[in-house]
């Protein structure tokens, strides 16, 4: 459900008007991330799909399934998680008449940096879980890799537990046996990163200072 802390309605509101890249030309909406401020862990992906930028929501389509039966398996209630993207429209080109998922460039994974910046300096997370490539170097850099790196446990400036794994679409179009190994790792990493959430806190550090951002292109 979407949160219903005043400084996060005003970032989504500011983030819903964005066009600093040409990627909200061809979209239906920002997908804004979605979850409570208080979160104690954000899962980071890359992007809205097709059901993402059609409902508006992140993680609602086919990968956003297979998430759940993960989070499920790790114990973790996706209610209690803040759940975004680094790219918050849906890059896509055309085939067969359905619209499939297209790499974001970096100049564009950078002009979104900032929605991605605004929301973790808000929620201030104990711990954060890249979900593939793309989210995990915005975030470390671009000689990070997940095939090297993966389910490793690192402190960040992002917040003091960080791991990245595979994103679920990955493993959806992993072939078997990679994809059931895949999927295994997924869960694993996801409660690996339960195990080191700190208590459940009741209110988020960032909440009273508010998170106004202000662009050249999102005055009110
Ligand atoms: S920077 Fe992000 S929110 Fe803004 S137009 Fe590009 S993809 Fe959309």
């Amino acid at each position: 459900m979407p949160s219903e802390d005043p400084a996060w309605t005003a970032l989504r509101r500011q983030a819903a008007a964005c066009t600093r890249c040409p990627l909200y030309l061809g979209a239906t909406q920002t997908v804004f991330g979605e979850g409570p401020v208080t979160a104690r862990l954000v899962l980071i992906g890359e992007q809205p799909g097709d059901q993402e930028d059609r409902q508006g929501r992140p993680f609602v389509g086919p990968a956003g399934r297979l998430l759940g039966q993960a989070l499920a398996e790790a114990r973790i209630d996706r209610a209690d998680l803040y759940l975004t993207n680094v790219v918050k429209h849906f890059k896509w080109t055309e085939a067969d008449s359905r619209r499939l998922h297209a790499k974001p460039t970096r100049r564009e994974v950078g002009a979104c940096r900032l929605w991605l910046e605004a929301e973790l300096r808000l929620i201030a997370p104990a711990a954060v879980l890249a979900l593939g490539a793309t989210a995990a170097q915005s975030l470390l850099g671009p000689s990070f890799r997940i095939t090297r790196s993966r389910g490793a446990i690192m402190s960040t400036s992002w917040a003091p537990v960080f791991a990245a794994t595979r994103h679920p679409s990955a493993i959806l179009r992993a072939l078997s046996p990679d994809r059931e190994r895949f999927y295994r790792e997924l869960v694993e990493d996801l409660r690996n990163i339960r195990a080191r959430l700190p208590p459940e806190r009741v209110s988020s550090p960032a909440a009273a200072g508010g998170a106004r951002i202000s662009t050249p292109e999102n005055h009110e």
